[in-house]
């Protein structure tokens, strides 16, 4: 539903070009804390050193966006659902705090996808698409995109030139033909993701299982409410220390045990060794993760074979 799309060579090429084309010294960006690892280091990081200021929001704070926009604010960044712990915040509810004050939002909506989750229809002005992840949807390709309004968007497009974030063709060719089977490939990921889920839920094991489809999950009225599917991404917490999840990540046989997620493949990942990466323990309670958390990306595999999978690592 957007007006143009722009691509770029990774979805952080596409968040760094979009946040040093909209943004000038003096302004600040609100973000959700709970949020990508590269995007919380960059906004944290690197972005103080052209003077842009920061102000990190937790999930409660977002409830209530117009308290959290100030004079500076030109930008407002969230992600939903967050990542690892799939906490969904109302979308409709922050894009129209933004435009009662002429803040642009932006968000992340990798974990969705644009199958699972509209932005622009919620009111949204850009959207942020790691197309790595689903949108490729095999793995084999680093991309980012950014849709929205031409108008919003043409300083990010003068931004891309001088920045070169842009992607190369052989990318462009392997995106072009992984996006045809995006919507079939997305209706088996919500399948597998809801039945592992289901699953997880039921085991002793485990001490808690977080996806918004589960009616356990604390945003599932609101993701209903905002998403068509629920995705492929299962976070899973075993409670104890760091060393109980590691034994059950390199049990794993089915599950490939790396970073990304997406893919036709299903992988795992501990958060705190990948997307949360340096996270300070502020950092991490911030963002409700804990060091005995492991993610899955759910894949397009028999589910049964995954289900094995996850159970004969569950043992001790
Ligand atoms: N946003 C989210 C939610 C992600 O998970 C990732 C990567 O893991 C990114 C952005 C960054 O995307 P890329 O790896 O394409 O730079």
């Amino acid at each position: 539903g957007a007006e143009t799309a722009m691509l770029f060579a990774s979805g952080m090429a596409a968040t760094s070009t979009a946040l040093l084309g909209l943004l000038k010294s003096g302004d600040e960006v609100v973000c959700s804390a709970a949020i990508y690892g590269g995007t919380l280091h960059l906004i944290a990081d690197l972005l103080s050193h052209f003077g842009i200021g920061a102000r990190f929001a937790t999930i409660d704070e977002l409830r209530q966006p117009e308290r959290l926009i100030g004079d500076k604010t030109k930008v407002l960044w969230f992600e939903s659902p967050i990542n690892p712990t799939l906490r969904c915040v109302d979308v409709a509810a922050i894009a129209a705090a933004c435009r009662a004050r002429g803040v642009t939002s932006i968000i992340d909506n990798t974990f969705a996808s644009p199958i699972n989750q509209r932005p622009i229809e919620l009111g949204v002005d850009i959207v942020m698409e790691s197309v790595t992840k689903y949108l490729n949807g095999h793995s084999d390709v680093t991309a980012g995109a950014l849709a929205g309004p031409a108008g919003l968007l043409k300083p990010v497009d003068k931004a891309r030139r001088m920045l070169g974030g842009i992607v190369d063709p052989q990318a462009a060719y392997a995106i072009g033909r992984g996006i045809k089977t995006l919507a079939v490939r997305m209706e088996r990921h919500n399948a597998n993701g809801l039945a592992v889920a289901r699953w997880l839920e039921k085991d002793k094991r485990v001490a808690t299982v977080y996806y918004p489809g589960l009616e356990s999950h604390p945003d599932h009225a609101l993701a209903k409410k905002q998403m068509s599917g629920f995705g492929g991404m299962v976070c899973l917490d075993l409670g104890g220390g760091q060393d109980r999840v590691e034994r059950f990540f390199d049990r794993l046989r089915v599950f490939r045990r790396a970073a990304s997620l997406g893919g036709v493949e299903s992988l795992c990942s501990l958060p705190v060794l990948t997307s949360q990466w340096g996270h300070t323990d502020a950092q991490l309670a911030e963002a409700g993760i804990t060091r005995s958390m492991a993610r899955l990306s759910i894949g397009l595999e028999d589910p049964q074979d995954l289900i094995d999978d996850l159970d004969q690592a569950l043992n001790p």
